[in-house]
Parts: C-alpha cells; structure tokens; sequence
C-alpha cells in the first residue's frame, strides 16, 4: 500500500493510507519506530556522497529525521491539498516558533491576532521583541480591513481561527487575499479545525501550524506540533528547523501516525458531541452566551459556515452573571471532566478562562466568567447530566 492522502477520497480514509510508504513501513501497518543518532556509512566515499547531497528522506544524522518522521510529516502534507512538505516539532509551541523565526528579520513587523494563544503572544511579545521584530495586534474580525494595517515594514500575519480561547472565526480567505496581494506570509495556527476541517494551504495560507498534540496524538500522551508550508515557502522552513536543531522524537512521532489514523473518526465524534452540548447548554438559565463556531452566537459563525467542512471539539460558554467562586463550585465538583489544559484527548475537560488578562485591542466585555470545555469520547447523555449538575451547584453558590 503507498500512502494516499488522496484528496478526493473520504477523510477515513485518507487519514488511514497517508504517509505508508512500503520503504518506510517495510510491510508493518504502522510505520515502526526507527530510533538513531548514528549513521553508518560504507566508507569514507560515501559519507562524503551522502553528505553532499539533499537529505530529505534519506538517512543521513538521527537529527534530520528517521522514516517515522518523514511517514508523519508526509502524512500531514497530504492531508494539505496544494502542500510542499511538512516539518516536525516537539510541540505545538516549538512549531509555532520555528514558523515566525523561517519568516521574520530584525526590522521586520508582525500581524497578530488579538485572540491567539497565549504562548503564541507572548513569544511575540518577549522573544520577537527582543529580535527586532515589532508586534502589531488586529481585531480577530477585522477581514479584509487587514489592508489598512499593512505597512511596507510588515512581514507576516499570524491568524488563528477560530480562537481557542474565545473562538472568533476569521475571514481567512479575505486576509489572504490582501496579503497576497502585499506580499505578505500568512501564518494560521490551524490546531482546533486540522486540515481535515480547514484546508489552510488550499485556502492560500503560506504556512500551516498544527499542535499535533492535540488531535493528531489524539491520546493526551505525547507533545508534537507540525508546520506544513505551501511550495513557495519550504525550503526555508526546512533551513530554520534544521538550523534550530527542533527535531521531535522518533516515539513520539510514532505516537503521532498512530493516532493519525483515527482522527477523523475522533474529530467525527468530538464535533457531534460538543454541539449536541453547546445546543443544551445555551437552553439553560445559568448559561448568558455559548461560544461555539457553528452557533449563531458565536462572532465570524457565517465564515464558519461558509469555510469549514465541520466543527471540532473546544468551546467556551459564558454564565450569567456570578463569581470566581460560583464557576469554581461548577467546574470543581464535575466529576467526568478533568481540570488541566491542553485539548484534543479521549478525555472531557474544564477549565476557567479569562481572556480580559492577555488581550490587548479588543476588551473583553461578558456577562460572567467563562469555561471551556473539550468534549471527549464519553456519552454524550453522561457529560449533559454531569454539566447539570454543575450549573445546579453554580446557581446554588451564585
Ligand atoms: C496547545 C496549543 C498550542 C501549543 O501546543 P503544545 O503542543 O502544547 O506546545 C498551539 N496552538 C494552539 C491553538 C493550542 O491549543
């Protein structure tokens, strides 16, 4: 079997054929973990040879890769319609960073969407700075009025969409547009929808960013990320990455293609489930606003109704009024969602978010405190009894 992300086959089963190459794979289903620093060579000749030449997917030093980094990122370029190659990192921060560092100079000046990740924003902030590369944040909704922010200084816009935070879906296809047009990289972290739900390079994003930890690993078990770049930008992704010395684990990346090969199942699932609950919690009292990007209260639902091929599993809602200690008694006392961060897992999760800490221009001005909520892989009847009794404790402390 070769790998076949083909596009014009089903997402089960491109996600199950991507990146099995009989030379990588040697006949095993999943591509095997091949761990290595050294490389040995016949003789001197030949390392001179190998040395010489272009070393994607060939072995040449455990840092450029093994087959169980190239069936990964090869996978996740066919997963991308239009794609050149995809590099791996040992997280999702690790990819981001590598992604700004292949585009941006000292001088040069950054777009920032106001609802990005935080990590992502404060890698801006302090080590870009540093850098001498000046952050201007936009409004998450701005679109096409991008334009009026682009100077001749501006390098790249960095777009997430929708928000993981606060979930504003942007126009993604109009910020293209400009900076095309400008000349200008765009950048999405595309990590809540993968490629799966949102065909960035397709879409003309230049480079694509994913926290493989999330929905690829699938699994709350291991920490990957991914960039996949459109043709005109690779190569000097590629030269970042290998220049950063960012190499992600042979292990883990096997971790990866392992979980690669339901993801479509498990997003099928995480989306159905989590609509199904953002729909039951915007019928109860307690709850002011569900901020879930098939919903029409969610700012840029129309783009996500026009863009995307379906919703993932992360959202926020919004209670009624209350304190910090009303949202504690709800979320504290829930008994089938787990307290932590990152997302994407078999496991449901909550936590508090208060994005009125870290934006910058656009105020964050609600009826309450906020939760998000990853919705995992238990019955869907069993998290809506759990989350009721929740706001039941909420109302009772409010
Ligand atoms: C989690 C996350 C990241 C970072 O990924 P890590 O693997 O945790 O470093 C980046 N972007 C988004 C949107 C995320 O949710």
């Amino acid at each position: 079997m070769s790998g076949d992300g083909d596009p014009k086959k089903g997402d089960g089963t491109r996600v199950v054929g991507a990146g099995r190459r009989k030379e990588w794979t040697q006949g095993i289903v999943n591509t095997p973990v091949w761990r290595a620093s050294t490389i040995l060579y016949d003789d001197i000749a030949d390392l001179r040879a190998n040395a010489g030449r272009d070393t994607h997917h060939r072995l040449f030093y455990g840092r450029r890769g093994t087959p169980t980094q190239w069936s990964l990122a090869e996978a996740l370029t066919e997963l991308e319609p239009g794609a050149a190659a995809t590099f791996l990192y040992p997280s999702g921060v690790a990819a981001v960073s590598a992604a700004l560092l292949s585009v941006l100079s000292p001088g040069d000046e950054l777009l920032l969407a106001d609802s990005v990740y935080d990590p992502t924003r404060s890698f801006a902030q302090t080590f870009l700075k540093r850098f001498g590369v000046t952050t201007r944040f936009y409004d998450p909704l701005i679109g096409g009025g991008i334009a009026e922010m682009i100077s001749d200084r501006t390098r790249a816009i960095f777009i997430e969409s929708p928000g993981s935070l606060t979930f504003e879906v942007q126009d993604v296809p109009a910020i293209v547009a400009v900076a095309k047009a400008r000349g200008v990289t765009t950048l999405l972290d595309n990590t809540w929808a993968t490629p799966l739900l949102f065909p960035a390079i397709e879409k003309g994003i230049d480079l694509s960013i994913l926290a493989c930890t999330k929905y690829v690993v699938g699994h709350s078990d291991a920490m990957l990320g991914s960039v996949t770049a459109a043709p005109s930008h690779w190569e000097k992704l590629r030269a970042t990455s290998f220049q950063l010395g960012q190499v992600a684990s042979p292990d883990d990346a096997w971790l990866g293609s392992r979980g690669l090969r339901t993801m479509a199942l498990r997003l099928k699932h995480h989306g159905e489930a989590a609509l199904a609950i953002a729909r039951w919690l915007e019928t109860r009292p307690e709850v002011a606003r569900v901020l879930h990007p098939a919903l029409p209260g969610c700012p840029g639902h129309a783009l996500f109704v026009r863009d995307f091929k379906g919703p993932s599993g992360l959202f926020t809602f919004i209670l009624r009024g209350g304190g910090e200690a009303a949202r504690a008694a709800l979320i504290d006392g829930l008994d089938l969602f787990g307290i932590g961060y990152s997302w994407g897992g078999f496991e449901s999760l909550a936590i508090p978010v208060d994005p009125e800490r870290i934006r910058t221009i656009t105020p964050w001005q609600v009826e309450g405190p906020a939760v998000r909520l990853q919705i995992g892989l238990e019955d869907p009847a069993d998290l809506i009894a759990d989350l009721a009794a929740g706001l039941d404790r909420f109302r009772a402390a409010k």
